[in-house]
């Protein structure tokens, strides 16, 4: 029996592990790190600065810092960890999708977006993913590997980075809105299968600069497909973290099919846990539920829904299905959208319908990265 919250969903045998970074790296183990380089244990905390508060990784940069002793650290502690392969913009410049290659060639998504008053970044935590969702297009490809701590904290960096120097103006182009305050676990990846790694990028994001970038524990959601035995280990944390279910149909024998780990953790669990969730964080819990044309979007089962969310701290997110290439799903009719929405309403259940941010850009969950490969 594994301990609780330990999962046990293989990873591909003869994945090669991402080089170290400072990123993977408490505050103490980066002193510790760069005292075996034989170095000042302070330089930890100027590296820190470096790429925390500035986002400076080029050694060039590092000018408290001896030449000399420049490229040692940088070898060690901030190896490239990946690369851009593109990126594609839409809705006016205030969506930017970007396509990754890590160290050993898989690809990875991250997408900015800008709104009026703040910065939506969507990272992934997973190369590929190993949930198997029929609707998705990474549940399509299967799992590679886990992303290290570094590899996931570095595409907000990267995000950071280019808002910062302002190479995603976007419609409104002030700085005003240029702040990076959200953060959702919403690309590739199911995160809570990458448990360990995904607890230390949220220390990393919210540890004050320049620990780490200092981002508030309340902008960050973490998304999960209903991983229970992680859901209440995740709730230990103490974080105040956004937890999003992605539920998509409210009975087990629909869930079964749109979400295949409902087999092992069903609905009645999936959801104790997440009130379990919401008792300890104070935090609403948002529930993801994709609309698919005649396929979970019936009038009862909307009914069913609202008996089921009804007076819980809880947002029902309603996301129009983005149809994968050669999917035989579309999105739901504009009536039956409609029609679900006030069966929730008539439970008083709070729901929104997502916008669908990026759709010409192969904005749904891993298309990039298909249509890359
Ligand atoms: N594995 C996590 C997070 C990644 S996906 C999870 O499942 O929650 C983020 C959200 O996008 C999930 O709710 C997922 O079900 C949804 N999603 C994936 N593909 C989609 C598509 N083609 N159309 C609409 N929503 C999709």
């Amino acid at each position: 029996m594994p301990a609780p919250g330990e999962l046990t969903f293989a990873v591909p045998r003869g994945a090669k592990k991402p080089p170290r970074h400072l990123a993977d790296l408490s505050p103490a183990e980066r002193r510790e790190a760069v005292a075996a380089l034989g170095e000042k244990p302070f330089r930890a905390k100027q590296l820190s600065q470096h790429y925390f508060a500035r986002f400076a990784d080029d050694p060039a940069a590092w000018t408290d810092i001896p030449a000399a002793a420049r490229g040692r650290l940088a070898e060690d502690l901030l190896p490239e960890l990946m690369t851009v392969v593109r990126h594609a913009s839409c809705d006016d410049g205030d969506t930017r999708k970007t396509l990754w290659k890590l160290f050993d060639g898989t690809l990875v998504e991250s997408v900015l977006m800008r709104y009026p008053d703040r910065v939506t970044m969507c990272i992934s935590s997973q190369a590929g993913c190993g949930m198997n969702c029929p609707f998705c297009a990474t549940g399509q490809a299967g799992l590679d590997r886990n992303l290290s701590t570094a590899e996931i904290v570095h595409q907000i960096v990267a995000g950071m980075r280019s808002l910062r120097d302002g190479e995603v103006p976007g419609s409104a182009g002030s700085a005003d809105a240029a702040r990076l305050s959200n953060i959702v676990f919403m690309g590739m990846g199911e995160p809570l299968a990458n448990y360990k790694r995904v607890v230390g990028a949220i220390r990393r994001l919210t540890d004050p600069e320049p620990d780490g970038l200092g981002l508030s524990q309340r902008g960050i959601t973490v998304s999960t497909v209903g991983l229970v035995p992680a859901m209440y280990r995740f709730a230990d944390e103490g974080f105040k973290c956004r937890l999003a279910v992605s539920l998509h149909a409210p009975d087990d024998e629909l869930r079964d099919t749109l979400v295949p780990v409902n087999t092992r953790w069903k609905v009645r669990e999936v959801l104790d846990a997440a009130w379990h969730y919401a008792e300890v964080s104070g935090r609403r819990i948002s529930i993801e539920y994709a609309l698919i044309r005649d396929v979970n979007d019936q009038a009862w089962r909307a009914d069913r829904l609202g008996r089921l969310l009804k007076n819980h701290r809880v947002h029902v997110n309603l996301i129009p299905l983005n149809p994968t290439p050669g999917s035989k799903w579309t999105a739901s009719r504009p009536e039956d959208e409609r029609a679900f929405v006030a069966a929730l309403e008539a439970h008083g259940v709070p729901v929104t319908v997502r916008d669908t941010r990026g759709q010409e850009i192969d904005g749904a969950c891993g298309q990039l990265a298909a249509a890359e490969r």
